[in-house]
C-alpha cells in the first residue's frame, strides 16, 4: 500500500488474513509460567513466531487472541506496549471482528494434536 507505512498497513489488515497464517494451539497454560504463578497470576496465552497457544479456561479467550497476535506483529514490543494496543483495538472493535476472532479460535489445535 502506497504512502503507508508497513506497521500502520500491518495493522489495517483483518487479522484473520495475516501471512503467513498464525497457528493456534489451546493448550493449559495457568500455572505454566513460575514467573506468572509467582505474582499469583494465571498465564492466558503465549506466543512465539507465528504460533500463539491459549489456555481455553480463560474468560475472554478472544481478547486474548487479540493481545497474541499483537505480539506476533509487533516481536519487538514491550508487555505494557502490547496491552496498550490490546486495550485500543479491543475498544474499538466492531461485533463483527470480535467474531472474526472467535472463528479463528475454531481452526485452532489442542495441545499434542497433529496438524
Ligand atoms: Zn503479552
Amino acid at each position: 500500500m502506497q504512502g503507508v507505512s508497513r506497521e500502520a498497513h500491518a495493522r489495517l489488515l483483518p487479522l484473520q488474513q495475516m501471512k503467513p497464517a498464525v497457528r493456534i494451539v489451546f493448550a493449559p497454560l495457568f500455572h505454566r509460567s513460575k514467573r506468572v504463578r509467582d505474582q499469583g497470576l494465571k498465564l492466558h496465552g503465549q506466543a512465539r513466531g507465528r504460533t500463539v497457544w491459549i489456555d481455553p479456561r480463560g474468560k475472554n479467550v478472544a481478547r486474548t487472541l487479540l493481545h497474541e497476535l499483537i505480539h506476533v506483529q509487533h516481536p519487538s514490543w514491550t508487555e505494557q506496549r502490547v496491552t496498550a494496543e490490546e486495550a485500543r483495538r479491543w475498544d474499538r472493535m466492531t461485533w463483527r471482528r470480535i467474531a472474526e476472532l472467535y472463528r479463528m479460535l475454531g481452526s485452532a489445535k489442542l495441545e499434542g494434536e497433529s496438524d
